[in-house]
């Protein structure tokens, strides 16, 4: 392909070997999941973006200069706060660049990869994560993160690409197209917020691990055309938010363990007892048929994920997670289910039946 490259376009050497290399691997993924019996389209690429690295790139604090078909050129960035304070920072290492073009935009992204030694926190405080449709996550700690217009099927974007989805004609395909660009990045927007804040939560509350559940089950009571939308729409962003929350964990040397999520909506997180009418359906409230504990049923999913943690057995517990505790809104709790106050001077009891506070991600 090189010679090939060098002949049909203007671009340097360095970017020819790039974009071939950058084809070939996306070549050798589908060709492995092929043999692996899936069925999955020839790979393409809707939009064009080119890989540079220290040879093509320099990434300096405010500007860079890349190779391109007009030779070397010096470009400055926008920057928003959060890419500033990395590049700000000595401790990460400037590794390689992809630059991307977004054609609604007419403008260049130019994404950088860096690399900062991080040492695993110290500790055995866990915190439980739940993911779910009406919240879209809720910690053990009592933090709520409703995501604002995240809420599925409720958004502009997903009202207008439902108008748009029957209709087979070209006009409506690019429509549809320019669309799920602008959705994907708006939820991914949501998305970044939400795992920022759920790290930070972990943080303020001193613990080394963030229990997520495994999202290998398909979501059920789902079927209707718009069902399905919705369902691929979240499957898609809960894996994107557990990558998010793990990357941006990793940072702070928190490590994210996924549980078996089963029955952790039913199950009592105070005593324990399991039961499909424990929690109302329509309401999300729930209350336990046996000790009569009641409580938000995503905040009371969230404290059964972290336990879940807590008692996996033996050999295939984390490494450095110990006996373990739960962290909640204002002490922690062990694998036995013994409560052990922050503050020494507040009674068990407050914690238990406290309403969690809430939290939007709105407007951050
Ligand atoms: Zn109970």
């Amino acid at each position: 392909m090189y010679y090939d490259l060098r002949d049909r376009t203007d671009l340097p050497s360095n970017l020819c070997i790039r974009a071939y290399s950058k084809a070939v691997e996306a070549m050798k993924s589908t060709v492995e999941d092929w043999k692996d019996g899936e069925s999955r389209p020839l790979p393409s690429f809707d939009q064009p973006s080119a890989v540079y690295d220290k040879r093509t790139l320099t990434i300096r604090d405010r500007s860079a200069t890349l190779s391109t078909v007009n030779g070397r050129i010096e470009v400055e960035y926008v920057l928003g706060e959060y890419q500033r304070s990395y590049l700000d920072d000595d401790e990460h290492e400037r590794r390689m660049g992809t630059l991307h073009y977004r054609e609604d935009e007419d403008a260049f992204y130019l994404h950088i990869v860096l690399l900062k030694e991080v040492e695993k926190r110290d500790g055995d405080r866990v915190m439980g994560v739940d993911l779910n449709l009406k919240n879209v996550a809720v910690t053990s700690t009592g933090a709520f993160y409703d995501g604002g217009e995240l809420l599925w099927g409720q958004n502009h974007y997903f009202r207008v690409r439902r108008s748009l989805q029957g209709k087979d004609t070209r006009p409506a395909k690019q429509a549809l197209a320019r669309l799920s660009g602008r959705e994907n990045r708006f939820v991914l927007d949501r998305l970044h917020t939400i795992s920022r804040r759920l790290v930070e939560e972990a943080r303020s509350h001193d613990c080394s691990y963030i229990a997520v559940e495994r999202l290998t089950h398909i979501r059920e009571r789902m079927d209707s055309h718009d069902d399905r939308i919705k369902r691929q729409m979240h499957n898609w962003a809960f894996r994107e938010l557990q990558e998010m929350i793990a990357y941006k964990a990793a940072e702070y040397g928190i490590r994210v363990e996924d549980v078996n999520p089963a029955f952790s909506s039913q199950t009592c997180s105070k005593c324990g007892h399991q039961s499909g009418t424990n929690r109302d359906g329509d309401t999300g409230w729930f209350e336990c048929n046996e000790c009569g504990y009641e409580l938000d049923g995503d905040y009371n999913a969230a404290k059964n994920i972290g336990k879940r943690l807590l008692t996996v057995p033996e050999g295939k517990r984390p490494s450095g997670l110990g006996d373990g505790q739960l962290a909640l809104k204002s002490g922690t709790v062990n694998g036995n289910g013994e409560y052990t106050p922050d503050d020494p001077s507040r009674s068990a009891d407050r914690e238990s039946t406290g309403k969690p506070h809430s939290q939007s991600a709105e407007g951050v």
